[in-house]
């Protein structure tokens, strides 16, 4: 979703979403690992939480100690029996977990481009190129039955779904897990290059592959699994928790979280999620450190579209420049001329690299000095991270020629779309 900056349902100023990252292929250990931490935070005391604490100084990154809730022992002993004892229900539960991922991963619920502004027609009205989500629905349904049960569902404009758990303290803010059913389209060029089929969900030793596992059926899941076993052990929340899951974020939902979200704020709650948390980076690891990084940002992007009209002509007797040419000048003029890469005390990217350069003493140790000394070493950190393409794009907006389309017949009419990702 993008545009989460300064999202009127959030009562914390910092926004909590993410850079994206397309990779089609996830460990199951990840959505375990959401799990657990979608776990903790539901049943947890939030005054340690850090999304919480206003005086966590990121200069330092403190951690705070790992919380366990109170009254219910029995929550933290399921909890082991899924994550740190290897055993039957261990293997029950991953196995479950794993093949529940893979039918979802089967159901193709790719947006297109051309449904990005296309409202959905009314209830029972086939719609062939939407008719995956559906599907997904029920899919859920018959897979989460003691969710479905106990939660409030609804669905917003014929595909979104909204979920709430009425908290047993209306006093408190609730708040509110977010994911996304549909995913990015399987280009028919690249099918032969996929090690399984994309929407195979294959499961080997490691992995469920296919289109979804990681962006980001794993997480709705995930968000899911548990709940549907804090469902089943009798959890009942203090604060309401929301669940909202959009249909077409990959063509920047405008018929789904547009629509959560207009629901959300009919309810009075501008202002009153006390915190969200939507698909993230994942889990960065490094021989000394296993990170699990909040997401922060996202970048925004404009498409610009140029065109260029050139007189008709015949190629024996040729201009000395065709809109062609003219216009691969232009694409060579922007190549040539990129953004530069800064690294402003605002960029949540240097939040990250002091947290890890507190924390991880496999760091490179000239970077892990300079970032807690930023002021002196900025242009050299700079400098030295923009040699790897995922770390300058962190710290630059980024530009590329998408498409361009001409060339059919006459010499007329030639155009391209330029994307800017812009990052702030
Ligand atoms: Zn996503």
């Amino acid at each position: 979703m993008s545009d989460i900056k300064n999202h009127p349902l959030l009562s914390i100023s910092r926004e909590t979403h993410q850079t994206k990252q397309r990779r089609w292929v996830s460990t199951v250990a990840t959505a375990i690992t959401s799990l657990f931490l979608i776990t903790l935070v539901c049943h947890s005391s939030f005054s340690t939480f850090p999304l919480l604490s206003t005086n966590v100084s990121l200069k330092t990154c403190e951690q705070p100690s790992a919380t366990a809730p109170e009254t219910r022992a029995d929550l933290t002993q399921n909890y082991n029996k899924i994550f740190n004892q290897p055993g039957p229900f261990h293997d029950a539960f991953r196995k479950a977990a794993a093949e529940r991922l893979s039918e979802a991963i089967q159901i193709n619920t790719v947006s297109y481009d051309f449904l990005r502004n296309k409202t959905p027609l009314p209830d029972g009205v086939p719609e062939p190129s939407r008719e995956g989500i559906l599907k997904f629905h029920d899919f859920l349904e018959s897979r989460f039955p003691k969710t479905h049960a106990t939660l409030q569902r609804e669905v917003i404009n014929r595909y979104p779904l909204l979920y709430t758990w009425k908290g047993s303290d209306q006093s408190l803010e609730p708040i509110l897990f977010m994911s996304h059913i549909d995913t990015v389209p399987v280009p028919n060029a690249t099918l032969d290059q996929w090690s399984h089929p994309p929407f195979s969900g294959h499961i080997d030793e490691q992995y469920v592959w296919g289109r979804g596992s990681v962006d980001t059926k794993s997480t709705l899941l995930a968000i899911l699994e548990a709940v549907e076993l804090l469902v089943t052990l009798d959890f009942q929340p203090k604060r309401t928790v929301y669940l909202a899951f959009g249909s077409d974020e990959e063509i920047s939902g405008h018929q789904g979280a547009k629509f959560l979200a207009q629901t959300l704020l009919s309810r009075g709650l501008k202002n009153r999620i006390a915190f969200l948390i939507d698909e993230g980076p994942g889990l960065s690891t490094s021989p000394s450190l296993t990170l699990a990084e909040i997401g922060t940002q996202e970048k925004g992007y404009t498409d610009v579209r140029i065109s260029i009209s050139t007189p008709g002509g015949h190629s024996s007797i040729p201009p000395d420049h065709t809109s062609i040419g003219v216009l691969a000048e232009i694409i060579s003029a922007i190549e040539n001329n990129q953004y530069t890469s800064e690294l402003g005390d605002e960029n949540p990217l240097l939040e990250s690299l002091r947290c890890r350069a507190v924390w991880d003493e496999g760091m490179d140790r000239w970077l892990r000095r300079a970032v807690l000394d930023i002021g002196r070493w900025r242009r050299k950190v700079v400098n030295r991270l923009s040699g790897d393409l995922w770390m300058r794009y962190m710290m630059q907006t980024s530009q590329a020629v998408d498409l361009i389309e001409g060339g059919v017949k006459g010499w007329f009419l030639f155009g391209m779309y330029l994307r800017h990702n812009i990052t702030e």
